[in-house]
């Protein structure tokens, strides 16, 4: 028999018997309390609220022929944990006879009508579900050892019932039964059991003052393995959310916190947690059948199928790991992190490096990142719109596996033969074009290491040392980088350009620097350079340029820039260097180069922050012919460059783009939030210019658009406004008045609207200051 038909399924049979008028005169005549009723809602009992004089109650009639037993295990559950206070009675509505039940009203809101749930709120329903579990574990009554069709523990019963899913849906439903089954049935005897309330769901947890401060209807007590309680409340839990596995990760370890989970509970959780979400969709799709305008079922199951969807695109070792990173043997209070980010600061200041700078006025202390969002210690939730490292979004679980699995098996060095470091080159060459297509490949930890590489390959093969730079531009944090870095040789600390350096104007479209040349071509500035270096007899051995300046201010090079740079590098022997470490990889959308967008072809390119997805990866690509030079009888050894598993994140990351459409996403999403920026320009005076390409956007803010005036105090005033609302972006440029956006590629339309409007109620609200 299905478990569908087997269970009892009471609601239609019961509804709206008693009239309010009659369950306030019930209440008077069974208890000799006087108050007004109030209908709630009730899956098998009808449910009124009483408010008396003095005393709000809850009366329950519970539905015709319900056992005695079972109304007699909830009330001694509840004596049992001292809670409600309950009084029973057995009286006859219109001819039948019915149980009633009163009990004190517990003042709150439902769980489910609480959004957002904060970290300290999961974290106290992970705590209440733990000592009701242990106020429980000395009780027993011989009608809670019963089935139920609720029973976690029975989910093979749900397989034939999975079948009416059809669809990408049923073949999740069945992919995860079989693990669920793979899982939980070798240990299920293994696990210890007694009386648990059966179903902690959002609409059975009573929530004041942002904490969970009771259970109500104790309906589905039965006796079962302990963990069952947990794994439901958790899979309720994570509805809703952007970021699943962290809410259930807060919920149990709030749980650890006061019932240490045995080892045997741990392994099971997480299926657990599946188990209860199949059988919320697989019920409720077969009771849609039979009722199809309720429409009760259909919010419950699409809510739990969004989790089904998101978890199934999750390696399952991957997701359990993050359910249970938090449950620690010394949790310490929610809410209480402020007094311990206190602490990792004075450490910080202690342990590390004193010019190491920290992010916004307030730093935050960030302990998790999924997709496009980020937690902080508080489990408050950030969106991420400035993180290019997490290229493909942040604990993507593709990288995450291939990087875990590649780390369990091997990882060494390149003066050993391995695959990975190779079908990455062929992956990675083929993104570019002809000559560098069929060129070669090093691979190194770091943007930094790249452009290093890059230099000294410039070096080897035209025998010269000067380098050509853009003002503004940043290149890395060697010695040699700071060298050719204006952005720091010319900044605090900075020991001025060094004599084999050159650099040349950025061609700032808004600022409108070059005007001083109007005859000139833009990109002709490092024809002048070139021809200062001729002057005193010498070449440039390179011009190392950001296809999109970035620290220099989000600048994006006005078109036939680079044709004309490069021809004037080329025309006296120098080799031309792209730096793709802000931009490569889809960032700019249109393109899969910054340098694309320029139709120019560079001799090296240099790759590095989003390769690896947080993985260190850098890599430097160049024609066969510099490589050739460079190939003098000096080994390059790396040790752990081109190793395997950063090969084999840079091959996820690849996979990844492709499949998940992320460079288009950037040209749609990127565009779209151009344009939502622009229109908020119109509104707000202090909106210099809004540029960019995809997703890699500037917007400069003035205290005068005629003038030009940087308004640098509210930039950062800005920056910190939108933070504090839940957004991180970043401040760049020489004035330090550009707003930097540069969001993981899977930032999507909502969440440029949301960028916008707090965007938008950031400068209102500054502007009326
Ligand atoms: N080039 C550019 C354009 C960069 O923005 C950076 C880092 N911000 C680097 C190189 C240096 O990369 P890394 O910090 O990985 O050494």
């Amino acid at each position: 028999m299905s478990l569908i038909d087997a269970g009892r399924d009471l609601t239609v049979a019961t509804r709206s018997r008693l009239s309010e008028t009659e369950a306030s005169a019930l209440v008077a005549r069974l208890f000799g309390i006087k108050g007004r009723a109030h209908r709630l809602d009730g899956e098998y009992d009808e449910n009124f609220r009483i408010d008396s004089a003095d005393k709000a109650y809850v009366l329950k009639v519970a539905a015709p022929g319900e056992r005695a037993d079972l109304v007699d295990v909830q009330v001694a559950a509840l004596r049992h944990l001292k809670q409600g206070n309950p009084r029973v009675a057995r009286t006859e509505i219109d001819g039948v006879t019915r149980w009633v039940r009163l009990l004190d009203f517990v003042p709150g809101v439902l769980m489910a009508d609480v959004s957002p749930q904060s970290a300290p709120l999961l974290r106290s329903l992970g705590a209440k579900i733990a000592s009701i579990d242990l106020a429980l574990s000395d009780f027993d009554h011989q009608a809670a050892h019963r089935e139920l069709q609720w029973d976690l523990l029975r989910t093979s019963q749900l397989t034939e019932d999975a079948r009416r899913i059809t669809g990408a849906r049923g073949q999740i439903a069945t992919t995860l039964l079989q693990r669920i089954e793979l899982e939980v049935l070798p240990i299920a005897e293994r696990l210890q059991r007694q009386v648990i309330h059966g179903d902690p769901n959002d609409y059975n947890v009573i929530v004041a003052e942002d904490r969970v401060v009771a259970l109500i209807d104790f309906g589905d007590v039965v006796h079962s393995a302990t963990v069952c309680d947990l794994a439901i409340a958790t899979a309720y839990a994570m509805t809703g959310k952007n970021d699943p596995l962290g809410a259930a990760a807060h919920v149990v370890a709030g749980y650890d916190a006061v019932l240490r989970l045995e080892d045997a509970e741990r392994r099971v959780l997480f299926p657990l947690i599946l188990a209860r979400l199949l059988m919320s969709v697989v019920i409720s799709a077969a009771r849609k059948e039979r009722a199809p305008d309720e429409a009760y079922y259909t919010v419950h199951e699409e809510r739990a199928w969004r989790v089904l969807e998101q978890l199934h695109q999750v390696p399952f070792e991957i997701a359990q790991h993050v359910i249970l990173s938090e449950a620690k043997d010394l949790l310490s209070p929610p809410g209480d992190s402020s007094a311990g980010d206190g602490d990792i600061l004075s450490r910080r200041r202690a342990l590390l490096g004193a010019n190491l700078s920290l992010s916004y006025e307030k730093p935050l202390h960030i302990v998790r990142g999924w997709k496009q969002y980020l937690y902080d210690a508080d489990g408050r939730e950030f969106l991420d719109a400035y993180n290019n490292v997490a290229h493909v979004g942040h604990s993507h679980p593709r990288v995450v596996e291939a990087v875990a699995r590649q780390m369990a098996v091997l990882n060494t060095n390149t003066r050993y033969l391995h695959e990975n470091v190779l079908e990455y080159a062929e992956r990675l060459r083929a993104k570019l074009p002809e000559p560098l297509r069929g060129g070669v490949c090093w691979f190194v930890n770091s943007g930094s290491e790249a452009n290093e590489l890059a230099l000294r390959l410039a070096r080897a093969f035209t025998g010269q040392r000067d380098v050509i730079v853009m003002e503004g531009g940043y290149h890395g944090n060697t010695q040699r980088m700071i060298e050719v870095s204006p952005y720091k040789f010319n900044g605090p600390g900075g020991e001025g350009c060094p004599p084999d350096v050159h650099v040349v104007p950025i061609p700032d479209v808004y600022r409108r620097r070059l005007q001083r040349h109007p005859e000139r071509s833009e990109g002709s500035v490092v024809a002048v350079a070139v021809a200062a270096l001729r002057k005193r007899d010498r070449a440039p051995s390179a011009f190392l340029v950001e296809s999109l300046p970035s620290v220099a201010g989000q600048i994006v090079l006005p078109p036939g820039y680079l044709r004309d740079a490069f021809a004037a590098v080329r025309s006296a022997g120098g080799v031309c260097v792209v730096d793709e470490v802000q931009v490569g990889l889809g960032r700019v959308g249109s393109e899969f180069w910054g340098f694309e967008l320029q139709d120019v072809v560079p001799d090296i390119v240099v790759m590095g922050k989003p390769l690896g997805n947080g993985q260190p990866l850098g890599a430097v690509v160049t024609t066969r012919e510099i490589a050739t030079a460079f190939a003098n009888g000096m080994e390059y050894f790396n040790t752990f460059g081109g190793n395997p598993v950063s090969a084999a994140a840079g091959l996820a990351v690849l996979d990844v783009l492709e499949d998940e459409g992320l460079q288009h996403n950037a040209q749609d999403v990127g565009s779209y939030l151009l344009e939502q920026l622009r229109e908020l320009q119109t509104r707000h005076a202090v909106i210099g210019d809004v540029r960019g390409a995809g997703f890699f956007i500037g917007v400069e803010l003035v205290s005068d658009r005629e003038t030009l005036e940087p308004a640098t105090q509210e930039t950062s005033a800005v920056v910190n406004g939108l933070k504090e609302s839940g957004i991180l972006t970043g401040t760049e440029g020489p004035h330090h008045n550009v707003i930097k956006i540069r969001p993981p590629m899977c930032f999507d339309r909502g969440n440029a609207d949301s960028l916008v409007d707090r965007l938008d109620a950031v400068l209102t609200r500054s502007s009326l200051l």
